[in-house]
């Protein structure tokens, strides 16, 4: 398995980081894809990508922390610049996010769709964050015309999800989809086609269950990948080799 969304630079595992990532591998992790949260944290995921074999980075400017974006942007184009394993596979998470609104909408879809150019420009991949904004989601994706990525955590109806499928997108689905409350996006989560699903903690939020309350790492990918195997009533295997190609072909990494 591949987590393709994880944190693992946030402070949550200073304690244990090296044991985390050795558990990913007991528990069949072959990599995981380090996402950065705005410029610092951006350049903490290519720090980790360049200590931690197993880490790849992706970097972008979260539509929660757009405060002078615009003047961070030189700075953030350069972390793409870098050789190694420190330069970034994909520009995530970018996005839409209405929930906590820290942004104004046309701040925040200006930020998102210059990190779509960015991404097409650099023939990227990218990975997009979205919450309570798929209604503008959709559109401005599908306006934009440079279909490669993925929308992580997907929260949307089963007409959002159709419409990004049609348009070439993959969905990822964390451990949120195992909670009693989430028929709606277990319904939508079971119609994704096997080729265009992606696995992912998110961690160290979001913990599938049945660890559900704790903290989350990237081992526990495996309750989510077991959960949505028995959702789409399909073998482990099968689903498991299924997400790990999709992640494979999509960000173009060797695991
Ligand atoms: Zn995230």
């Amino acid at each position: 398995m591949i987590d393709s969304h994880a944190h693992t630079n946030f402070d949550a595992f200073d304690d244990d980081r090296a044991a985390m990532y050795e558990r990913a591998r007991a528990a069949g992790v072959l990599a995981i894809i380090e996402v950065g949260v705005g410029l610092d944290g951006s350049k903490q995921a290519c720090a980790r990508a360049q200590a931690e074999p197993m880490v790849h980075a992706a970097a972008g400017l979260h539509p929660t922390g757009l405060d002078g974006w615009e003047e961070a942007w030189d700075e953030f184009v350069a972390l793409f610049a870098q050789t190694g394993p420190a330069r970034p596979i994909a520009v995530g998470e970018c996005g839409l996010d209405y929930y906590w609104m820290k942004s104004p909408k046309d701040i925040q879809a200006d930020a998102f769709l210059r990190q779509l150019d960015f991404a097409q420009e650099k023939q990227l991949p990218y990975i997009v964050h979205c919450r309570e904004a798929e209604d503008d989601l959709v559109p401005l994706l599908t306006a934009h015309g440079y279909a490669r990525g993925v929308v992580h955590c997907f929260g949307g109806t089963a007409e959002h999800a159709q419409a990004l499928l049609e348009y070439g997108l993959h969905l990822s689905f964390c451990g949120n989809v195992t909670y009693k409350s989430a028929a709606a996006m277990r319904e939508v989560a079971a119609t994704v086609p096997l080729d265009r699903l992606l696995l992912e903690t998110d961690s160290p939020f979001l913990a599938p269950v049945p660890k559900r309350g704790k903290r989350n790492e990237p081992s526990f990918v495996a309750h989510t990948a077991r959960f949505l195997a028995d959702l789409k009533g399909v073998d482990l295997d099968t689903l498991t080799k299924a997400a790990t190609d999709n992640t494979r072909a999509l960000f173009l990494i060797e695991a």
